[in-house]
């Protein structure tokens, strides 16, 4: 994550000027309600990144070799504190955002988190209804956090976990983190009824694609969702390759070898998993057995339903994972900027949203991709 400072507030944020004494007939009127972008996509889900720092080196997230010991992670002043991130939540609710996922780095590693979640778990969407709230975490403080998560009024986890082997696991956090501590991690969580808990596998092949069969064996039948994502080409730093994308078709395959598996419906608008039951000996859905997902960023784009925002650590609004340029709110919530002008901005903004990257990626030169200039997924949350 060399370059980080990102060119900011372009000109859909004019409508920021101070209101002058007379009304400016070119002022564009201000943008409240439910929004959609260019390409007809609502805005529905905001991710929230509360940190950029881990305490795990993924070598497809945080490479060792960028983020070493002297990396420059962000300095504390430069974050959103937790009432400005609660501020502009509420402004994205105001357009129609029904679901908040704090991310990182590792969300848990921000001090106090549960304070924040508190804040947030006393919103309402504009239909007065809870939000969904829910985090994604490596899972390694898990165990130690669980109850407290979920007394602040947290939904839900999802929890990172790329193999069941002790050994592949540590390999792939590279910081020797025994798997033993996420399962451990896991179990607080269902025991402190942060469910349905899902647990996200990103599948490299030559690496860890061994671990499919034993984690799908693992987690059948426990009402945890396993989900196995396709490794993807994000950030600018873990040299990804397409031929080390394993397809979801493929992973559907390896498992159909060992557990019977029947496709199922989708469970919500711009959901991104794939769904799949497992099958009882008659070869219908059993619900105790459970399900899985196969999330295939690369191989089957789903951008036409994207219906996703980005907020970075120092409050930079993402209109993609794989964008590589922000538009500064901080800027906005430490200026003198009213509640009604910032959500007018961020819904302009989300107007004027055409990214479907995934989508053009197939149609990119085979290495044009993998050398994309994006922002690092540990900075802006997967
Ligand atoms: S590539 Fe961007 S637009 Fe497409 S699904 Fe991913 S985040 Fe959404």
């Amino acid at each position: 994550m060399s370059e980080r400072v990102i060119p900011l507030l372009d000109h859909r944020s004019a409508a920021l000027a101070p209101p002058s004494s007379a009304p400016d007939p070119h002022t564009p009127a201000a943008i409240s309600g439910r929004v959609s972008d260019r390409l007809g996509r609502p805005l529905r889900d905001l991710r929230i990144s509360v940190t950029d720092r881990c305490n795990f080196r993924c070598t497809y997230c945080m490479p060792k070799e960028i983020f070493g010991k002297d990396h420059p992670f962000l300095p504390h002043a430069s974050l959103l504190t937790f009432e400005e991130i609660t501020r502009i939540a509420r402004l994205f609710i105001t357009h129609g955002v029904q679901k908040i996922r704090l991310t990182g780095g590792e969300p848990l590693l921000r001090k106090n988190i549960e304070v924040l979640i508190g804040q947030l778990a006393a919103l309402r969407t504009l239909d007065g209804k809870p939000l969904d709230l829910t985090l994604t975490t490596n899972g390694s403080i898990l165990a130690r956090k669980a109850k407290a998560l979920k007394a602040a009024g947290l939904q839900r986890v999802t929890v990172s976990l790329d193999g069941m082997d002790d050994a592949v696991f540590r390999s792939m956090n590279d910081v020797d983190f025994p798997v033993a501590d996420v399962l451990a991690g896991i179990e607080a969580a269902r025991a402190a009824g942060l469910g349905p808990i899902k647990v996200n596998m990103v599948v490299k092949r030559g690496t860890n694609e061994r671990e499919i069969l034993p984690m799908a064996r693992h987690f059948r039948g426990t009402g945890i969702v396993l989900r196995f994502i396709e490794y993807m080409d994000v950030g600018a730093t873990n040299g990804w390759r397409m031929d080390e994308v394993l397809p979801s078709s493929a992973v559907v395959q390896l498992l159909r070898t060992e557990l019977p598996l029947v496709p199922l419906e989708p469970t919500a608008p711009g959901e991104t998993a794939e769904r799949w039951g497992y099958a009882d000996a008659s070869g219908r859905h059993d619900p105790q057995l459970g399900e899985i997902g196969v999330i295939s960023s690369v191989t089957h784009a789903f951008c036409g339903s994207c219906n996703r925002a980005r907020l970075s650590t120092e409050g930079k609004l993402f209109l993609c994972l794989f964008a590589s340029r922000g538009y500064d709110l901080r800027g906005l919530l430490r200026g003198d900027a009213t509640d009604e002008e910032i959500a007018s901005t961020i819904g302009r903004i989300w107007q004027g949203r055409s990214d479907r990257y995934s989508e053009l990626r197939s149609t990119m030169a085979p290495d044009a991709a993998g050398g994309a200039r994006h922002i690092e997924m540990s900075y802006i949350g997967g």
